[in-house]
């Protein structure tokens, strides 16, 4: 059902003032407001009005007005988020249709200053050329913009390796709540008495309200390493160099808005292997993955289970990879090698591929080298989430699809 647009006169005043002060789109129209009152959540809310700002001074103008009217400020990517982050009574921006220029790629450096739209498939498109590429890869690639991925600290397929985008978040421009402007980067810790500016005073005013916790925080933060729930406190307290940038990833658009971002780029891995294992049991997969953690070379493990594999098959786009496992599989790992040559990670590859038949569950495994091959097992896992939605069971009734992410301890997964 859509929602009542209506136009209050506090949405009235903040346009008049906005059209004054920002160069950018300006809309309050009713259609712009119910396309952005969605994402890719359940969630549907109607933003007070959204702004498609040009550059930095057009964002900051926007947020000073808004902290003026006393609206708060929503900033928003691709929208791909699945909690309804994107979605509020809020002054939308939305920084991927005119803020997405790569402003820099220094290959020796292996970092890249990008502003908060740029797609990251372009980003690495980009950087592709120089050998290198954005470690983490969410599964919207495709979609999902650099501030967004900042906002949700988002890691991918192969944070096994990469961790996640805070990892390889070096500096960050930023507007906060009052339209002020500042850069936030790494700093030595015993400079923060006299470190100048916004940075030094919120430095200063950060680490005053977090040292009494200290104890309390280290223990009771969850060492799990794809947390990407709460603020990064831990992160401030245990990093050798204090970086306010960490406080910001993951903040979802709650401290500050992210204008432009200097970010680490790691080397492309020259040669992947993958060997996919079909399990008799959905469990039984959940099963092996603690036993094949520890693996070398591993650069990716990852499953789908029957429904998943269900709905590929009655897709012309994933029928055929569908078909290279068993039908009566009802769990897949994806487990994936990455080396330096072609024979290391065939070794690896063929290696694990004979031991796999001894793992819980006994699976039979499938080893693909070919990149082609490789490319449309992954094309098919990263669409996972849109074939889980394909609900073909009872045709008369429309379900209502959400995700919720977990975390398990892997030992614990197919418990
Ligand atoms: C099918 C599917 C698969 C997915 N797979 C993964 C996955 O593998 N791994 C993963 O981590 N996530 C995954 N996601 C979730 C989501 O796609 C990612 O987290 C993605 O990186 C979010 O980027 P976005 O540009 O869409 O961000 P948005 O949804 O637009 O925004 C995310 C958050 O960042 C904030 N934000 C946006 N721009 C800025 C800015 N300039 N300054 C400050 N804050 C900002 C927003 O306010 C919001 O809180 C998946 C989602 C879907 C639908």
């Amino acid at each position: 059902m859509l929602p009542v647009v209506n136009h209050d006169a506090r949405g009235s005043r903040l346009e008049r003032a906005l059209r004054g002060r920002v160069r950018g789109e300006v809309r309050f129209d009713a259609k712009s407001r119910l396309l952005y009152s969605t994402d890719a959540s359940i969630y549907q809310i109607l933003p007070i009005g959204v702004v498609v700002p040009l550059d930095a001074a057009d964002a900051e103008a926007a947020i000073r007005v808004a902290a003026e009217e006393g609206v708060p400020v929503l900033p928003r990517g691709g929208g791909t988020g699945l909690a309804g982050q994107t979605v509020g009574a809020a002054l939308v921006l939305d920084f991927s249709k005119r803020m997405n220029r790569i402003l820099e790629i220094d290959p020796d450096r292996r970092r890249a200053r990008v502003q908060p739209g740029v797609r990251l498939d372009r980003l690495n498109r980009a950087a592709a050329p120089h050998g290198l590429q954005f470690g983490p890869d969410p599964a919207t690639i495709r979609q999902c913009v650099l501030g967004g991925m900042i906002g949700n600290n988002s890691c991918g397929a192969r944070s096994l390796v990469y961790g996640k985008t805070g990892d390889h978040v070096h500096g960050l421009h930023c507007i906060l709540a009052d339209g002020g402007c500042t850069h936030f980067g790494p700093v030595q810790r015993a400079d923060i008495p006299t470190l100048p500016g916004r940075e030094g005073d919120l430095a200063r005013q950060v680490m005053s309200l977090l040292e009494p916790e200290r104890e309390r925080i280290l223990a009771r933060y969850p060492k799990v390493p794809r947390r990407v729930s709460g603020y990064n406190f831990d992160t401030l307290l245990e990093a050798p160099e204090l970086n306010l940038a960490q406080l910001l990833v993951g903040s979802e658009g709650t401290l500050a808005t992210v204008v432009e971002a200097e970010l680490g780029l790691v080397p492309v891995p020259a040669h992947r292997g993958l060997v996919l294992l079909a399990f008799s049991g959905r469990f039984d997969s959940m099963d092996a993955i603690a036993a094949i953690l520890p693996e070398p070379g591993l650069s990716a493990l990852e499953i789908v289970d029957d429904r998943v594999l269900r709905g590929a098959r009655e897709l012309l786009e994933y029928r055929d990879t569908a078909a290279l496992v068993s039908p009566d599989a009802r769990g897949v790992l994806f487990v994936e090698f990455s080396g330096d040559s072609a024979e290391e990670v065939a070794g690896l590859a063929h290696d694990f591929a004979a031991r796999a038949p001894g793992l819980p569950g006994s699976p039979t495994p499938g080893v693909y080298l070919d990149k082609l091959a490789q490319f449309n097992a992954w094309a098919l896992r990263q669409a996972a989430t849109g074939l889980l939605y394909r609900t073909t069971a009872h045709r008369d009734i429309k379900p209502t699809e959400f995700v919720e992410d977990t975390g398990i301890p892997p030992e614990k997964l197919g418990a």
